[in-house]
């Protein structure tokens, strides 16, 4: 009986916490959807960064850097620096833990939003 009564009290803090989370997160996306007004995969975007931006390619700035979410994708003859392997995780401006999937960048251009650890731009310096 005490098994379950601990159970109950377990369960209704997880969900008080889960709902509260939750509620939390879709204030937030609410919040930018409504000044940015964007699509779908933005709004995918956010839900995988708990409410963080992702620079998008088309993003002037980043255009400007030529920056790639896929590294794969650089433009090799406008880019002549980029070299198979380099990408955003291994650079030493890269502000994410080492294996995330995304993190922030030290460039100005980026502050405030999460950039591709799979991507690149023609500010890529190797981590030493
Ligand atoms: S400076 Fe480095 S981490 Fe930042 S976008 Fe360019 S390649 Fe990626």
């Amino acid at each position: 009986m005490f098994n379950i009564f601990i159970w109950i009290v377990y369960m209704s803090k997880d969900f008080k916490e889960g709902f509260k989370e939750g509620f939390t997160l879709g204030t937030k996306l609410g919040y930018k959807l409504s000044k940015k007004g964007c699509g779908s995969t933005d709004i995918e975007d956010l839900f995988q960064t708990g409410g963080v931006l992702m620079v998008v390619e088309t993003d002037p700035q980043a255009a400007g850097l030529g920056y790639k979410a896929d590294a794969n994708k650089v433009d090799k003859t406008k880019f002549p620096k980029y070299a198979d392997g380099q990408n955003c995780g291994i650079c030493s401006l890269y502000q994410g833990k080492l294996g995330s999937a995304s993190g922030g960048c030290s460039l100005t251009h980026f502050s405030g939003k999460l950039i591709a650890a799979t991507g690149w731009c023609k500010f890529y310096a190797k981590k030493v």
